[in-house]
């Protein structure tokens, strides 16, 4: 079974260099992958980010979850997961590396050479193309935000971590979750803190305060406010104000996201759209 082949990878054909992130699970490495062009049949070496789990035992389940979720999801806007590995100590997902590592961090890192925004709208259209493919995948994220976002490149963000998502059943709109567990709240849309309800316009809350942490240059959304007090202020109809370098249309979109009625808000096709013309291509040229 090719498949199969393909999603299990010898441990000897990794090698891991030194740490770029801590995730839940382990430590993230840099590493290569000794892998054969399947045309040319030549032996390459590509680099990749090495994702190991820790405590193999308590969170096995959950991680093969994620890379089973995620090795079906192919397009420039996703991390691909190329394939999982196993040696000795540990269980490794193999994932394409994104060089620039996450958003969040590069944006709080480089805030000072991007005030003039114009990376994020690229970056928004690329988020926004990513979620509409995850709904014709009928997949619900459930943890889009500015730290699982990464940037191969500052022409390219992908949407990452998986850990969250959920495969919706056929027919299905919504996704009902009754366990506990570390919720993101202050990116939930108010049908999910209450009712545990996920769907397609819950990520678009999600996406809407995402675009929040980009224009605010990586502030924490509701600053010091307790998860108790966000729920009752988005709850009572209160929203995240204007950050001061977001221009007014892109604050007007952020607020369509975190409209209380999921079906009034709008759908990634639009959103994908809306970004798409917004762009400055000449800016985007000269950025390089
Ligand atoms: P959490 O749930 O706390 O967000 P996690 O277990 O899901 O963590 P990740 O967010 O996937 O872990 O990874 C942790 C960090 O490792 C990221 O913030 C990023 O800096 C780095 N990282 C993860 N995957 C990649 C990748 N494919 N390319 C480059 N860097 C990566």
């Amino acid at each position: 079974d090719t498949n199969k082949e393909r999603f299990f990878i010898q441990a000897e054909n990794i090698e891991r260099e030194g740490v770029i992130g801590e995730g839940e699970f382990g430590s993230v490495y840099k590493g290569w992958l000794l892998t054969r062009n399947s045309t040319t049949g030549v032996d390459v070496r590509v680099e990749v980010a090495i994702k190991t789990l820790r405590d193999e035992h308590s969170n096995k389940k959950e991680f093969l979850r994620e890379a089973s979720a995620m090795i079906r999801l192919q397009h420039q806007c996703i991390v691909q997961l190329i394939g999982i590995a196993k040696d000795p100590e540990n269980l490794m997902m193999v994932q394409e590396l994104a060089s620039l590592g996450s958003m969040l961090h590069f944006i709080i890192n480089n805030s000072e050479q991007i005030r003039d925004c114009s990376e994020f709208k690229l970056w928004a259209s690329q988020i926004a193309e990513g979620m509409n493919y995850l709904v014709s995948q009928h997949f619900v994220h459930r943890d889009l935000a500015a730290r699982n976002i990464l940037l191969a490149s500052r022409r390219q963000a992908k949407i990452s971590d998986f850990g969250m998502s959920r495969s919706l059943s056929t027919g299905s709109d919504q996704y009902t979750f009754t366990q506990g567990g570390k919720w993101p709240l202050r990116w939930y849309a108010p049908e999910s803190f209450n009712n545990g309800i996920f769907s397609h316009a819950s990520d678009v809350w999600s996406f809407g305060i995402t675009l929040w942490e980009m224009w605010a240059l990586g502030k924490p959304p509701y600053g010091e406010i307790s998860n108790v007090d966000v729920i009752k202020l988005v709850d009572s109809g209160q929203r995240l104000p204007k950050p001061d370098l977001c221009p007014v249309n892109i604050y007007a979109i952020m607020n369509s996201c975190w409209n209380y009625s999921p079906k009034n808000r709008p759908t990634f096709a639009y959103l994908k759209e809306f970004f798409a013309r917004t762009l400055d291509y000449q800016n985007l040229l000269e950025m390089a």
